[in-house]
């Protein structure tokens, strides 16, 4: 039943790409295919589905919010879930963080995050500042602006090298000795840098790379020094994934803007908030309508996506989810460890309910193909990309699912290396 290719996939050679499997439902950590075949997700659909698929409290708050109204504009109207779910975003994030921008999608809450950071240098009359700080193996979105600010050299965007934006690119410093080299580099570039954008703790699609609260610290504090914007990227890592509820409290370390979006509606409809500080909003407030910031995407605080998005923090308060990722970090700590013995694995690393295998080089188009297939025989739903197989579950994932992701790991790894590897 091949199908037509009418949907064109992402991040795929459509020429070679396996034909997706048909989902009908999801429950909980599984989710079951037209033909009957059930999967437990190692994904949460690219770790959005925080409370599992399906949490009879979100669908509740979506059917809810649909009878009364599924969208109005923010352009002079808003609905209280949208007010509401601002208010609680603020809340939950450090003092400070307090003007809340929303949009539908992780690229475009950092393009945000970009326009607001340069115009705020515009108001200074420092209209010099036009570029941005950003690190090796980040990544920050697929939109044109966005796209200059990911890795240079891990490759996905590197068709459009010409056409991107000059930016600043450094390896995170996560030795003394990079430090010292990094903050020459901000020292050297400041004068034209509007900001610096980094995921805190955990480096998502570049390759799960994790660095330590101190690092982040030490980055964050060079930059003040030289008067540059800090920006988290806290789509991946927002939203317990780390162990707590923002990466940024592992640090204690306050952004001057934060984005977040992937988990904010526990995996059910789209949206995503850009957070400033208030001397960023201050800077905004003038008589002159040419200081606004004219930015508005048409579906700019949904109702539906608030009321989820209401409905998912009314689940961080309400049940225990960081516990429940201290569970997952001990279980995937004790599971995946042993895959270090295993030849052509180069390391083994866990941060909160990640949990990563880093191969010794990078997986062929069809090593890759053949790992897909044999997690789907496995019943397992793992996507391995580049040099990493991983999971980031569910946090309600039971123990019994994880032990079946964390099995299937090892024992593909292991043929992985037998057949490809070692021979
Ligand atoms: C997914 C992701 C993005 C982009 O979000 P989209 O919703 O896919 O546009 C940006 N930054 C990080 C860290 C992400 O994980």
């Amino acid at each position: 039943m091949s199908n037509a290719h009418t949907v064109w996939l992402p991040y795929a050679q459509m020429q070679t790409a396996l034909d997706p499997l048909e989902v009908i439902t999801g429950k909980g950590s599984v989710l079951t295919l037209a033909d009957g075949r059930q999967l437990v997700d190692a994904v949460a659909s690219w770790w959005t589905a925080c409370h599992g698929y399906n949490h009879p409290h979100l669908i509740e708050a979506i059917q809810t919010q649909a009878q009364q109204i599924a969208h109005v504009m923010l352009g002079g109207l808003i609905h209280p879930q949208t007010q509401r779910l601002a208010e609680r975003l603020v809340q939950s994030l450090p003092n400070g963080l307090s003007h809340v921008l929303y949009s539908e999608s992780g690229s475009v809450a950092i393009e945000i995050a970009m326009k607001v950071a340069l115009q705020y240098w515009r108001h200074q009359k420092e209209n010099q500042r036009k570029h941005f700080i950003h690190f090796e193996y980040g990544y920050h979105g697929d939109t044109f602006y966005t796209m200059s600010v990911c890795c240079p050299n891990e490759g996905m965007h590197r068709l459009f090298k010409d056409l991107l934006a000059p930016q600043y690119c450094h390896p995170l410093p996560t030795t003394d000795h990079l430090l010292e080299s990094f903050e020459k580099f901000v020292q050297t570039h400041a004068p034209s840098v509007a900001g610096l954008l980094i995921e805190p703790l955990v480096q998502g699609a570049g390759g799960m790379k994790m660095h330590d609260a101190a690092t982040l610290r030490a980055i964050c504090e060079i930059a003040k020094r030289h008067h540059v914007l800090v920006i988290f990227d806290e789509i991946f890592t927002g939203f317990g994934r780390t162990g707590s509820l923002f990466a940024l409290e592992q640090a204690n370390v306050t952004p001057d803007i934060i984005c977040l979006s992937k988990a904010l509606t526990g995996g059910t409809v789209p949206l995503a908030a850009t957070i400033t500080q208030d001397f960023i909003y201050q800077a905004f407030l003038s008589d002159d309508p040419a200081k606004s910031l004219m930015h508005g995407t048409t579906f700019m605080g949904n109702p539906l996506a608030c009321a989820a998005a209401n409905a998912s923090l009314d689940l961080f308060e309400s049940m225990p989810r960081l516990s429940q990722v201290a569970d997952i970090a001990g279980f995937l700590e004790a599971t995946l460890r042993p895959a270090c013995e295993i030849k052509g694995v180069k390391e083994v690393r866990v941060k909160g309910a990640i949990g990563v295998i880093q191969l010794a080089r990078s997986l062929s188009t069809s090593e890759g193909n053949w790992l897909k297939q044999a997690f789907i025989a496995q019943g397992v739903w793992c996507r391995p990309f580049g040099d990493i197989v991983y999971t980031t579950p569910a946090l309600t994932i039971d123990q019994d699912a994880l032990a079946h992701i964390t099995h299937a790991m090892i024992k593909q790894v292991r043929q992985w290396s037998t057949k490809f590897f070692v021979s």
